[in-house]
């Protein structure tokens, strides 16, 4: 077999089950980073290694944030998590039907990555109910599996690892099994980089950059960190940068104090802006051979 790693994020409601779940399945195999704790906060959840495969976990912390307005956030968020998944987990009880996620259905419709919704909580349902609301999730989403589950309870728990295994992109793994690399850490900084992005601008703004950590390099008392936020327009880096930099002040502000609390140490953060209309396209490639 060939090797397989991939993304698989987890999205839905607040209190269906989605870190019981994670809980279950990452168990005893999980290769977390123990040592920092924060890292749930930045979506990353576990990852799952065997000699054959990695799985990266992550879930959607802004559709269980307090304070922001929940359903333009959550769309977002939403959007974030599935622009970089591999595999998408929609979690969902049988308290929920699809009417209450009507938009969310939609553009989960057309996408093409493997989508399951899981209905959690089935110890807690007659069988005719149950019937009825899985049939429900089979009519809004024809292509998706649909999986009912008690996650508290291990019932059909089993399932979910080997399809997944199955529906696994084939890839090197992203991180190192042994420990944390370089290379991680700059993806957990660009990963805090923009969360905070997201946070801070509004709309469209956040999904027309991204994040390229250029120089991650650790000193004995500090860690310098030198990153781009690569933008396709003036515009955007107007709006970045703000009146008289303020935003983007803001920004630099907000993203060392999570960084330094994830990594542990002080570090010296570098945020540069850089217009190019065409990097979009660069980065597909890039991706491609795994940069
Ligand atoms: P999250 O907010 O989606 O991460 O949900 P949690 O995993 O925190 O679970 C919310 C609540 O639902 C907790 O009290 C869990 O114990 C409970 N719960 C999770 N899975 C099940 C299940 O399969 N059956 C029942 N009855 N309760 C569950
Ligand atoms: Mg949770």
């Amino acid at each position: 077999m060939k090797h397989k790693s991939g993304f698989v994020n987890i999205i839905g409601s607040p209190n269906v089950g989605k870190s019981t779940l994670m809980n279950k399945l990452v168990g005893e195999k999980l290769s977390i980073i123990t040592s920092k704790k924060q890292t749930t906060r930045h979506r990353i959840q576990g990852i799952v290694n065997s000699d054959n495969y990695q799985i990266i976990f992550s879930d959607t912390p802004g559709i269980i944030k307090p304070g922001y307005k929940l359903h333009e956030n959550m769309m977002s968020f939403v959007t974030q998590a599935i622009s970089d998944a591999d595999i998408l987990i929609f979690m969902t009880d049988i308290y929920e039907t699809p009417s209450k996620h009507a938009e969310l259905i939609e553009r989960l419709s057309k996408f093409e990555i493997p989508v399951f919704v899981l209905v959690n909580k089935i110890d807690q349902s007659e069988n005719e109910k149950l019937i009825e609301i899985i049939d429900l999730w089979h009519k809004a989403l024809p292509k998706a599996e649909i999986l009912p589950l008690s996650a508290l309870h291990n019932m059909s728990v089993d399932f979910i690892m080997p399809r997944l295994i199955e529906l696994l992109p084939e890839s090197p793994a992203y991180f190192s099994k042994e420990d944390l690399s370089d290379r991680s850490m700059r993806f957990f900084v660009s990963e805090i980089i923009r969360e905070k992005i997201l946070l801070i601008y509004k709309k469209e703004v956040p999904y027309s950059c991204e994040v390229v950590v250029q120089e991650y390099k650790e000193e004995e008392k500090i860690i310098r960190i030198r990153t781009n936020i690569m933008v396709s327009r003036d515009s955007q880096k107007a709006i970045i940068i703000g009146h008289k930099g303020e935003k983007a002040k803001q920004l630099g502000i907000d993203a060392r104090k999570d960084i330094e609390a994830f990594v542990g140490k002080q570090i010296y953060l570098e945020l540069f802006v850089k217009v190019d209309k065409d990097w979009r396209n660069k980065e597909e490639k890039l991706k491609k051979y795994g940069y």
